[in-house]
């Protein structure tokens, strides 16, 4: 049984995954093994359930029993499937890369768009070699577009990631100190997100680019086609501006104000606004997408709590996001707290990079910086350098936070987000 022969059931199904507690009637489910589960055990059950096929790994053996496919490797076969729906969709595909803000820049891409087109997109943050097929699975007939989010934590995985969303249109967020571990380096990153240009450039597809960042500019400067924006000649020319910590953007006579806060977040809108015009969409449409666009997830979140303004960003953290963070908060007005986690998985630069941004910290001038995390701790000898979050916890069950504005950022391994609460 390979891919092609099974399509024809796939395009029955309405839907596929491979979480067995999700499988509904006339599903597909993908059975991985799991440590503390058994595949066979979860296809039948799913089969008994209603489910339309199962597919389960059986090494060196491809058989069939009962709508239960056995194949050599569940993976190759969920993402084999995928490259065949890919390649009889004739809508364009926008692919997203990039070392921050993808998710939100493909999140406010899919309400501009969807001002004019049925799109499908990444949901949540499904961006690796197991989520990108499953998005692409996830489109139907009815959709016209598709938004697809690429995640990468070393080379190669990009390039891999292509072969399979087939991009016609792309774009890079921008290359910054994330996952330096795996990608060797911040030469590393822009080598690996680069893999988008190169599948980009070899197939004669359209690039995204934002010619501020110099990175960008360089890599495309003799391409074609490509839309561009940040600067004044550049296809599409966007002003920034600010009201009350939120980002807005004015383009001709149109002022559009986000419920985003964060300069990076600009960026983020101009790239979702490039491509609204690039496909017609009226600018009073695309304003319309920025200003009811509500960030979730804790990413550059604004919570007011009592008389405080809590900037959540506690989904993510690295050294660029960091710096971003750290400048946009301190142009709070009003007493400020930070309390900044570990910026995890940057390998020998750790404790470099952790030193770095406590002394942008202390540079800046923070009335009050609360630390956590193992790493921080190596670098932090104050008396508010907590080990981990729990412990952050306790202190804050004793400790009030008196300042009016308090940012928190810290990777997701950190879990910031459980100290809410106690603030
Ligand atoms: P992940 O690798 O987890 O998928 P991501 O690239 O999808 O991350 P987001 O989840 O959109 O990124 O944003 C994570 C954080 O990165 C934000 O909360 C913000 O602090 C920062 N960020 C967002 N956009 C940018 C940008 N354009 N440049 C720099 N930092 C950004
Ligand atoms: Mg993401």
């Amino acid at each position: 049984m390979n891919t092609e022969q099974f399509y024809p059931l796939f395009l029955q199904a309405d839907k596929v995954t491979i979480d067995s507690r999700k499988v509904g009637k006339n599903d597909i489910f993908f059975a991985f093994s799991g440590e503390n589960f058994n595949a066979a055990t979860l296809a039948e059950k799913a089969i008994n359930e209603g489910a339309l096929a199962a597919i389960v790994e059986q090494k060196n053996f491809e058989n069939q029993d009962k709508n239960i496919f056995y194949v050599p490797s569940t993976l190759e076969f969920l993402q084999q499937l995928a490259l065949h729906h890919r390649k009889q969709l004739q809508i364009p595909f926008i692919g997203l890369t990039g070392s921050n803000g993808k998710t939100t820049t493909k999140e406010i891409i899919h309400a501009v768009l969807s001002e004019k087109f049925n799109v499908q997109y990444t949901s949540g943050n499904l961006n690796n070699h197991i989520g990108v097929p499953l998005t692409i699975l996830s489109i139907k007939p009815e959709h016209e577009m598709a938004v697809i989010e690429m995640g990468a934590n070393h080379q190669k995985e990009i390039e891999f990631l292509c072969t399979i969303a087939q991009p016609d249109f792309g774009y890079i967020t921008n290359f910054g100190k994330a996952h330096l571990e795996g990608f060797g380096g911040f030469e590393g990153v822009i080598k690996g997100k680069s893999e988008l240009y190169d599948y980009l450039k070899n197939n004669h597809k359209t690039i995204l680019v934002n010619e501020n960042d110099p990175i960008q500019l360089e890599k495309n400067e003799n391409y074609s086609p490509k839309i561009t924006f940040g600067k004044e000649n550049s296809d599409y020319n966007f002003e920034a501006f600010s009201e009350e910590h939120f980002v807005g953007l004015s383009y001709q006579t149109y002022k559009a104000v986000s419920k985003l806060t964060g300069e990076y977040n600009f960026t983020n809108l101009c790239a979702a606004a490039s491509l609204g015009l690039h496909f017609e969409i009226d600018f009073e449409k695309i304003k319309k997408a920025i200003e009811n666009y509500t960030p979730t997830n804790m990413r550059s979140q604004i919570v007011k709590k009592e008389n405080k303004t809590l900037v959540l960003d506690t989904y993510n953290a690295n050294p660029s996001s960091m710096t971003a963070s750290l400048h946009n908060f301190i142009t709070f007005e009003g007493s400020k707290t930070i309390i900044i986690g570990d910026m995890l998985e940057l390998g020998e630069e750790s404790q470099k990079e952790h030193q770095n941004i406590l002394n942008l910290a202390q540079d800046l001038g923070f009335d009050e910086i609360i630390t956590v995390g193992i790493h921080f701790k190596d670098v932090n000898f104050s008396k508010n350098s907590f080990e981990n979050t729990i412990e952050l916890i306790e202190y804050l069950k004793l400790n009030k936070i008196n300042s009016a504005n308090i940012l928190l950022k810290g990777s997701r391994g950190i879990a910031l987000e459980k100290a809410i609460d106690f603030i």
